[in-house]
Formats: structure tokens, C-alpha cells, sequence
């Protein structure tokens, strides 16, 4: 097979703004060559089975040469990989998307290119900016700062002023003074609004609103933040009427989730849509057991009547559990047996086979589940648990209180430890890189710890489900806060008040 590269634009920081293509060739790459500026929500989805190659900047070492860059997508692309080449906003504002392109369309390597949203645009937007409006302009133009290798500027700033359109300048805070003297000495009203604005559509964006006469020595005050923009133009003076993205609960707060791959999705978009910066690190999966002559002996007898309760601990137990069934029969094979459920995640997952739960139990912890199910156990009824291989105990002993109970505790899956390629979990704990950490299981804790080696846990915030989630997260020392009750909205809501603490 020949091998392809795409040439993708990441979007300014937010994983929402990578665009449905950009995800669709992200998900089916082989190897990702990835840079500083991509936001790492997008990272995060990076599949685990693709190589990821960084070739920025690393503190204090350059980035690798660009001819180097070309060659590692030369080399893989050669190997009849899929290559997924992304870059920060869009790969041809300013993105060295073209010189990216040249040594391939020599070698005849097959490219495409998935535009990307440009951070001259959407960084603006988050700020409550629009880079047009017909009240104020008519055009709007997106410069460099950045210096030739003599050192000058290749700006002519003259024509810029005669424009009167909004003027977005990236790579240009080394710049600042120049440029705001560039503009004041060709003439521009030292009234017109500008702003920087650094670090958009990120937990960390932050804008600095000055008239252009001062906008040096404001900056000059205040340390500046890259990634940053400088905009100039009369739209800027909107931005306090328009401003939005801060007012969500969750804005400025950059949270880890630490759920499997497979289930981080609905929490990971729930947070964000409170406006938090999410960072997607699962921290363990599950794989199915590899001897599953027991699983499949169970499911025959599930077929005969064997059973007459089916009890679901998790998800993935759920998940796990009917594509071994499906293996040998279909839905039909549950036809007598009644169902209990962990909690509401066990629930949803049900449903999409087209089940439903008969018994949730009032708090969702395996022991409230055994207490509360023996309760309604008909004497002498037949229990069959496929759960985690090392799974909670209590459930299986408060079950065993009710009088002439079978129980066939099944091992169905394995719950493994998983760290990301891309993000250093130790490095984000101690450069407090992360405001908070959310767990919905212990194991997510071990995982996130294990991932992390040896750290001081005592800088993680933990926002967790479930008591043994606390107990777990606690005895590691973390700071701990618990959901009231065990759904995802509660621990949305225990978010919220944990970032309102400070
Ligand atoms: N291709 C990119 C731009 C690359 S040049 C794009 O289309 O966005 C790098 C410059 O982009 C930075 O110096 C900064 O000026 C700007 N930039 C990129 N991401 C940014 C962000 N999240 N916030 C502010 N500026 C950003």
C-alpha cells in the first residue's frame, strides 16, 4: 500500500475546533508528527495505536529543522504509513504548510490538505472580537511580525493604516514596540483600540485591551503570555460587550479526565461545554479475558434459564459481556432473566442494546447494590455477576445474605493501567499544568498514579464519584472532592463548586 500524508489543521488550542475531517483522518492515522501549538485536547485524541512524533520546540531546545521535518514524512510516508501532519490553526496561514508540501510533491508522495480554523480568527472570536462589522470595516488583513534573517520587518505600514480594515498580527509580541510604532508613525489615531490577546480558546486566554498610544507601555507592565495575537482596529472596542467564552462556569479551568478511552467522550464534552479546557488522559482500559471458556459456559447456561439475575458492575462489563453473547446467540438469550445495574453509566450502556435495568440501587456502590439487591432476591435464585477480574468484594458478600443464593462471580475483563504518548502526567502535576483531576472509579486513580510515578500528589485536585474513589484518591494525598450522588451531572456540579473555591 503507498503510504499518504495529510497535512492538518489543529485549530487554535479548544478541540471543538478541529474540524470533523481533521478528526476523521486523526482517528485512522499511523503516525501523527505533531508540533508546540496543538492544543492537547486534540492530542488526547491521538489513537493509542498511532505513532506520535513531536518535532517542536522543547524548553530552551529548538524545534526540529524543517528540512528534518520534511524527512520524517518523507520516511514514513515511504514506509506505506497513513501520516497525519498537524499543525496548530491552519497549516497555511502562516504555517510552513507549503514548505511542508515541497519535498513530497518532488517524491511524488500523495498529500492532502484538512484546512484548519486559524487562530487570526477564532482567538478574536473567543474574545468577543469580530474581525469584521460593517459599522467599522472593511477588510482585514493578517500580518507576521516575525523578523527576516537581516532582522527587518517586512511590513509596510504606511499601506496598513490606508486600509482602515482590522489588522491581526501573529508571532508579533517580540515585536510589540515596533510594530505599535510602525502604525503611530504612518499615521493611525493614537485612540484606536488594539488588544493582545494570549493563549485563545484555552483555559489560559487572557486579553489586554489598551488604545493603540498605550498599548506598549501597558504591555510593558504586565508580563505577556504566548501564544498571543496583537489586534488593532475599531472592532476591539467591542470585546467588553461581546465578551463570552469567561463567563462560563468552567472557564479558566483545566481539567484531566481519567475515564477509559471508550467512555471519556460524554463527560470530556459535558465539561467543555461549562467551558473547561479538557485534557483527555485515560489513565486505564479494559481487555476481555483471554481464557473466556467459563464467560462462554455461562452465557449457554444464561440461554437454558440458568439464571435468573444478570448483574452489570460497569460500562464495560455491559460492553464486554453482549459481544460475547452476540459471539453465540443474540438478545433473544436474555429473554427470562431479570437485570440489576451498578449505577446510571451501566444503564445508558443497556440501553443501547435495547435493555432495561429492573433494579438500580439507591446509592451506586457495589456494597449498596449487594445490600439492597438481597433484599428482593426471591430464596434460592441464581446470580450471575460478569464483572472486573478484581472486582469490589462487598457486593458478592451482602448478596450472599439472602437465603439459598447461587452466586457465579465471573471474571469477563482485565482493568489495565494506560498513560498517554503524548502528555507527561508527572510533568503536568508539577508544573501545575492541570487545575484539577477527575476520577469516576479507584482504578482511574491507580492508573493516573501509576502513570505518574513518583510525584507529590498533594498539588492534584481530585474531583471523584464514589466513596472508594475518595478513599483511593485520599489515601495517595490528594485533595479530594466527592459528588453527591454518582452521575456525571453531580460530578459536573461538584466541579463547579471545587473551581469557585479557588
Ligand atoms: N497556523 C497558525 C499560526 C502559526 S504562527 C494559525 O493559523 O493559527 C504562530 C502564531 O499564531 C503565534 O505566534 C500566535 O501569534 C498565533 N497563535 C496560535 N495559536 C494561538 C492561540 N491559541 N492564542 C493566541 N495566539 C495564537
Amino acid at each position: 500500500m503507498q503510504g499518504k500524508v495529510w497535512l492538518v489543521g489543529a485549530g487554535p488550542g479548544d478541540a471543538g475546533l478541529l474540524t470533523l475531517k481533521g478528526k476523521e483522518v486523526l482517528e485512522k492515522a499511523d503516525v501523527v508528527v505533531y508540533d508546540a501549538l496543538v492544543g492537547q485536547g486534540v492530542l488526547g485524541l491521538i489513537p493509542d495505536s498511532a505513532k506520535a512524533v513531536y518535532v517542536g520546540k522543547r524548553s530552551g531546545n529548538h524545534a526540529l529543522p524543517q528540512m528534518e521535518i520534511n524527512r520524517v514524512l518523507l520516511d514514513e510516508a515511504g514506509k506505506g504509513r497513513r501520516v497525519v501532519r498537524l499543525k496548530g490553526g491552519d497549516p497555511f496561514v502562516f504555517g510552513r504548510g507549503g514548505e511542508e508540501l515541497e519535498l513530497l510533491a518532488e517524491q511524488d508522495i500523495p498529500f492532502e490538505i484538512v484546512p484548519g480554523v486559524t487562530s487570526a480568527f477564532a482567538v478574536p472570536a473567543y474574545n468577543g472580537i469580530p474581525v469584521t462589522h460593517r459599522d467599522f470595516c472593511s477588510s482585514v488583513h493578517i500580518i507576521t511580525g516575525h523578523r527576516r534573517s537581516d532582522h527587518t520587518y517586512d511590513i509596510d505600514f504606511d499601506a496598513l493604516v490606508r486600509t482602515k480594515g482590522t489588522l491581526v498580527f501573529l508571532m508579533g509580541i517580540a515585536a510589540l514596540p515596533d510594530i505599535c510604532r510602525g502604525l503611530l508613525k504612518a499615521g493611525m489615531d493614537k485612540e484606536m483600540p488594539a488588544a493582545v490577546l494570549e493563549k485563545g480558546t484555552t483555559a489560559a486566554q487572557r486579553r489586554i485591551l489598551a488604545p493603540l498610544g498605550t498599548l506598549e507601555e501597558v504591555c510593558g507592565r504586565e508580563e505577556i503570555a504566548t501564544p498571543a495575537i496583537i489586534v488593532v482596529g475599531r472592532v476591539c472596542g467591542l470585546s467588553e460587550r461581546f465578551r463570552w467564552y469567561e463567563k462560563k462556569p468552567l472557564f479558566g479551568v483545566k481539567v484531566a479526565v481519567t475515564r477509559p478511552k471508550e467512555l471519556i467522550s460524554e463527560l470530556a464534552d459535558m465539561l467543555r461545554q461549562k467551558g473547561a479546557e479538557v485534557l483527555e488522559l485515560p489513565a486505564i482500559r479494559t481487555e476481555p479475558v483471554t481464557d473466556s471458556e467459563e464467560l462462554d459456559e455461562s452465557i449457554g447456561r444464561l440461554g437454558d434459564g440458568g439464571y435468573d439475575w444478570l448483574v452489570f458492575t460497569s460500562p464495560s462489563g455491559v460492553r464486554i459481556f453482549m459481544e460475547r453473547l452476540f459471539l453465540r446467540g443474540d438478545i433473544r438469550m436474555l429473554g427470562g432473566v431479570r437485570i440489576a445495574a451498578l449505577g446510571q453509566g451501566t444503564k445508558k450502556v443497556l440501553a443501547r442494546y435495547g435493555l432495561k435495568a429492573d433494579f438500580i440501587p439507591s446509592v451506586y456502590d457495589g456494597e449498596t447494590l449487594g445490600r439492597e439487591l438481597a433484599r428482593i432476591l426471591e430464596s434460592g435464585s441464581r446470580v450471575l455477576i460478569p464483572r472486573a477480574a478484581v472486582g469490589n468484594r462487598e457486593l458478592v458478600e451482602e448478596l450472599e445474605r439472602a437465603e439459598g443464593v447461587q452466586i457465579t462471580d465471573l471474571a469477563a475483563y482485565h482493568t489495565l493501567y494506560t498513560a498517554s504518548q503524548t502528555v507527561d502526567t508527572k510533568e503536568i502535576i508539577e508544573k501545575d499544568e492541570i487545575d484539577f483531576a477527575v476520577f469516576t472509579s479507584a482504578s482511574t486513580v491507580k492508573g493516573f498514579a501509576e502513570s505518574a510515578g513518583d510525584t507529590d500528589f498533594s498539588r492534584v485536585k481530585a474531583v471523584c464519584i464514589g466513596k472508594q474513589t475518595q478513599a483511593a484518591a485520599e489515601r495517595i494525598g490528594m485533595r479530594t472532592w466527592t459528588a453527591e450522588k454518582a452521575t456525571l451531572e453531580s460530578l459536573t456540579e461538584r466541579l463547579i463548586e471545587a473551581a469557585a473555591e479557588g
